[in-house]
């Protein structure tokens, strides 16, 4: 009888100590972040609670907003067992909002027993501003004409802060770039290859929380047909170049087959690499007065020259030739078209051996087909300096400088930024 007495106090002991051990086992709240916690927001703001309970799960969530004496209730859930992390996307759209201060307040409870069954709650206010209103643009520049394959520039005011302004149409966006005055001002080309009808240029602008309106501009487009090319291709010159080209293919075929994956597939590589460099630039102008061209050479092949390609009389390829091609003497001086940041200065496939300068808001000139290269990356040069020698390198047949210009890594006409009264008609004058 006795023993029965102990073993049953010891067992009530042990469930004690059972129980008191279940009930200390989580007295941990859930941890809550909300993103964003604070700023601007919208119904357009991607709005994301996240909750994590480490000890004995979440139980519930409540969600509510609120603006001065008003509680508009958001959200409420409850979690299965064991749920140790939960994200949950909030939703503004539909609710009665004010713009101006805007609270979220989340309340969570976990699973556990503490707190006399309860559980351990927390709860967090965050306070952001509710903005529902895009912002407001003001276009400051005039006239806004455009050849095909060129270039222009609109200045405009945006009144609020942004996170993303610049003119878009179709998938090209060319981003606008604020200066000290507040004025922002954009770059943009009107691409070779866009159709006039797909052509229409919107500036568009993104405020903190998310709204985002698209203003148009007066413009005009003028359109331009290009010329059409023949290139043979030869023995000689496939034979020439082979050695050189066979490193960058990675199964190396004949020498034509390796040709044309260079002038295809590293052709590509080298576009997608020229826009890249395209977005890292100097958000003011480096630079003042027209381009200078490469002196006492002659012209030999234009931007947007449409080329087909032959071998031995059957057609090979089709490719756009987007630069201008330029040639005096062989190993002549290079020199930059305008002031700028050297931002590349190496090889790059069809380029062979060359320079990229950034002359700021997204505008690059490129210098290619060298032999020596007298530049680094991250040199400042001047307008005129010597960046090196011309030559060969890369897909060039004889010795010539290919020189290209682009606007956010879209490639443009190179012949307007030498033209004086173009720069100063379409840039220089709105920059005033
Ligand atoms: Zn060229």
């Amino acid at each position: 009888m006795k023993t029965l007495k102990k073993l049953f106090l010891l067992l009530i002991v042990v469930g004690l100590v059972a129980a008191g051990i279940f009930y200390f086992r989580d007295t941990e709240a859930p941890q809550l972040t909300l993103t964003p916690e604070s700023g601007s927001i919208s119904h357009n703001t991607k709005t994301v609670l996240n909750i994590n309970d480490s000890g004995m799960g979440i139980k519930n969530a409540e969600v509510v907003v609120i603006q001065g004496s008003n509680r508009i209730p958001l959200l409420k859930r409850d979690f299965p067992l064991q749920t140790d992390t939960t994200t949950l996307d909030l939703d503004l759209v539909g609710l009665k909002l004010q713009q101006g201060i805007l609270q979220i307040e989340v309340t969570t409870t976990d699973q556990s027993i503490y707190h006399l069954g309860k559980g351990n709650t927390s709860q967090q206010i965050f306070t952001l501003t509710y903005d529902s209103r895009p912002p407001i643009i003001s276009v400051l520049s005039k006239a806004h004409n455009l050849t095909k394959g060129g270039s222009g520039l609109v200045v405009f005011n945006v009144n609020e802060d942004v996170d993303k302004a610049g003119i878009q149409f179709g998938d090209y966006f060319f981003p606008a770039y604020q200066q000290e005055s507040g004025e922002y001002n954009c770059l943009f080309a009107y691409p070779y290859n866009v159709k006039e009808k797909d052509f229409i240029p919107r500036i568009v602008a993104r405020d903190l929380a998310g709204n985002e309106r698209p203003t148009g501009i007066y413009y005009r487009a003028k359109n331009k047909k290009f010329r059409h090319r023949k290139i043979n291709v030869s023995d000689g010159f496939l034979t020439m170049k082979a050695p050189e080209l066979e490193s960058q293919v990675p199964n190396p075929g004949t020498p034509l087959e390796i040709f044309l994956y260079v002038n295809q597939t590293i052709r590509q590589e080298n576009r997608d690499k020229i826009a890249e460099l395209g977005q890292k630039t100097a958000e003011t102008l480096l630079w003042d007065g027209a381009f200078l061209r490469q002196p006492k050479a002659a012209t030999q092949a234009v931007f947007a020259d449409y080329r087909t390609y032959y071998y031995k009389g059957k057609e090979v390829d089709r490719q756009v030739h987007l630069g201008h091609d330029l040639a005096s003497v062989a190993q002549d001086e290079l020199v930059a078209g305008n002031s700028g940041e050297v931002v590349w200065a190496e090889y790059m496939g069809i380029y062979g051996f060359c320079v990229v300068i950034d002359h700021g808001l997204g505008l690059q000139s490129l210098y290619a087909h060298m032999s020596q290269l007298d530049v680094q990356k991250g040199d400042m040069v001047t307008r005129g300096q010597v960046l090196g020698n011309s030559g060969t390198t890369g897909l060039a047949g004889g010795d010539h400088l290919h020189l290209g210009v682009f606007v956010s890594g879209v490639p443009v006409q190179p012949i307007e930024w030498w033209d004086s009264h173009w720069l100063q008609d379409n840039i220089t004058s709105k920059l005033q």
